[in-house]
């Protein structure tokens, strides 16, 4: 391959990376300067210099000086707000899912003030933490108990250790799996002191090959909600109806990570699978989840089922290692009662976006495209493919609709956006970068359109 076919280009490439001194003058990093100190920028400077010299083209004085006003922004905050343009809904890069408005405010007030976290108001005793939740969970699931922890992953770490360490845990081969952010099935199991045994093969487990593998050390059946992959064409993965009916013949316990959690019944029209309520009336003995996926609360893990196990992993000293804070308790109860009180599922951020229908994303992204138009930047409003994610992909694409913004240097551009502020997290695509208007909140379509044609300004198409 020819050095210009690999996009290097003799002609246009720098000589030599810009001087560390050249970089500092120029006049893009004096308010950086001014705000965080020569040191500070000086050594982010270095690294970007460093970082460019991997590149084909070495990035030039300016290039450098944008790169380094991006990263250190004009606040020091690493967490920055980021508008999502990707139409995924639940963005595990993207903190999963945004809290509603009013559940953030209850909460707010809650974290700025003493609460009644662990004080009976009544009797005025120390009180369990989770009481509330508990029962807004066994409401919502139609489980006997519940109990929340840190996340999901402990959630399932948590009733592995307390309820199968030493003995065996049956699990699909098709159901091993790792999810983002290195949870691996495996490896959690070992880690619980549990024996992981592999029961039929990746594209088909039958009851039949749970019975063969039941024995005097088997503890219990882990069923893995598969979050990230599907396997298709010559599949079979018996019910949990049917494991569960084998595995209580036997004393066997059975275990469901449910993974994002569904909680609402009847909303079966979107497409989404693995209601806990349904996990919990098939026979689960404990189901889990996580708090901030489809639930659309803050993180947690949710363990909901049989009263007498879930009491069992509340005296286990480690549940006390795995406790929420208080404010993610708050988030989640508040969360938990648009759920219950009728009329304010659309106050769950995640929800909304869920619910929102075709035509009210194309009459959006259309005013988007108007918008741009009237500034001469040339825009088409494109049917698109969006997904819930967060553990419940691969499941159905969401229809969406957005705005493509035709552009020869969508790399650049796409940059560029992620250096707004706030943020702009945009696709990808050959002709340009494309805005879903699906995940895009309320509110934020000034800034978004701001932050487009501020970047479509210090983009040339020529580079
Ligand atoms: C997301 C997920 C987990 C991990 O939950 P966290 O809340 O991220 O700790 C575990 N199992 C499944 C099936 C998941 O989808």
């Amino acid at each position: 391959m020819t050095a210009a076919a690999q996009g290097h280009d003799p002609a246009r490439a720098p000589s030599r990376p810009p001087a560390v001194g050249a970089v500092l003058d120029s006049p893009r990093l004096k308010p950086l300067i001014r705000e965080l100190g020569h040191r500070l920028v000086a050594g982010a400077v270095r690294q970007e210099i460093e970082r460019g010299r991997l590149e084909p083209i070495a990035p030039g004085r300016e290039e450098v000086a944008v790169r380094v006003s991006q990263r250190l922004s004009s606040s020091p905050a690493r967490l920055r707000r980021v508008i999502n343009a990707t139409g995924v809904i639940l963005h595990t890069n993207l903190g999963r899912a945004p809290i509603g408005a009013a559940v953030a405010a209850r909460a707010m007030e809650l974290a700025t003030h003493y609460s009644s976290v662990e004080l009976d108001l009544s009797s005025g005793r120390r009180a369990d933490r989770q009481d509330l939740l508990q029962s807004l969970l066994c409401q919502l699931s139609g489980a006997e108990a519940a109990m929340v922890v840190n996340n999901g992953a402990a959630a399932v770490l948590l009733a592995l250790s307390v309820l199968c360490r030493g003995r065996d845990v049956l699990v699909s081969r098709g159901e091993a799996v790792e999810i983002g952010g290195g949870f691996r099935i495996p490896e959690i199991l070992r880690l619980s002191g549990a024996r992981l045994v592999d029961v039929g093969t990746t594209n088909r487990t039958r009851v039949g090959d749970y019975t063969s593998a039941f024995g005097p050390k088997t503890a219990a059946v882990l069923r893995v909600h598969q979050s990230n992959f599907a396997v298709s064409g010559f599949v079979e993965r018996p019910s949990l109806r049917a494991v569960a009916a084998e595995a209580h013949e036997r004393g066997v316990l059975v275990l469901d990570d449910a993974g994002s959690g569904l909680l609402v019944a009847g909303e079966s029209a979107l497409g989404l699978e693995d209601v806990v309520r349904d996990s919990v009336a098939q026979g689960a003995d404990l189901v889990f989840s996580s708090g901030d996926k489809l639930v659309g609360a803050s993180q947690a893990g949710i363990v909901v089922g049989r009263d007498a196990l879930v009491k069992r992993l509340r005296r286990s000293p480690m549940t006390r290692a795995l406790r929420p804070d208080k404010l993610q308790l708050a988030v989640l109860e508040q969360t938990l009662l648009c759920y219950v009180t009728p009329g304010r599922l659309d106050e769950i951020p995640t929800w909304r976006m869920l619910r929102t229908d075709r035509e009210s994303l194309r009459a959006r992204a259309s005013e988007w495209a108007g918008w741009l138009g009237d500034r001469a930047i040339s825009a088409e409003v494109v049917p698109l493919e969006g997904a819930v994610g967060g553990g419940t992909t691969p499941g159905p694409p969401l229809d969406s609709f957005g705005v493509l913004v035709p552009h020869p240097r969508t790399a650049a551009l796409r940059r560029r956006l992620l250096g707004a502020e706030p943020a702009v997290l945009a696709l990808e695509r050959d002709r340009g970068i494309v805005l879903d208007a699906r995940t895009v909140l309320p509110g934020e379509d000034q800034e978004l359109l701001t932050a487009v044609v501020g970047a479509l300004a210090e983009v040339t198409p020529l580079g």
